[in-house]
């Protein structure tokens, strides 16, 4: 393993960035099957081949702001759907609303019956059945 080490000293290796590139050439693979033209499996190798020169890159500055870029918008992505999961997860216990006002997401618990809500962030008043 002494040799792997030694090829991968000052090269960049993987990040979230890298990680997004395989699963994407996975996703690509996959519905390649269903579509019927020959050789089309091999854009695949786009991402995947993309994820190898990143990896062994020795441009460190270079790869991390394509890391930062990456992380930009798909953080606010993630972190949606993360939430879609949580509200997921609690919906037997808890109603969400959506704050006229200002769009938040308000969280009331089940089988309250009627109710006067009041938004935390802009104190816009709605009454729902919870
Ligand atoms: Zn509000």
């Amino acid at each position: 393993m002494d040799w792997l080490r030694r090829f991968m000293y000052g090269r960049y290796g993987q990040d979230e960035f890298s990680i997004a590139l395989i699963l994407l050439s996975m996703i690509v693979s996959i519905i390649c099957i269903f579509i019927p033209v020959p050789w089309i499996n091999l854009v695949s190798l786009i991402p995947f081949g993309y994820y190898i020169f990143r990896t062994f890159s020795k441009n460190i500055a270079a790869r991390q702001k394509e890391n930062r870029w990456f992380l930009s918008w798909s953080m606010p992505i993630v972190r949606w759907m993360q939430n879609r999961i949580k509200m997921l997860k609690q919906r037997k216990h808890y109603r969400f609303f959506r704050c006229k006002g200002c769009g938040q997401t308000l969280r009331v618990p089940k089988g309250r019956g009627k109710i006067e809500l009041t938004c935390p962030k802009c104190r816009t008043k709605m009454v729902k059945k919870s």
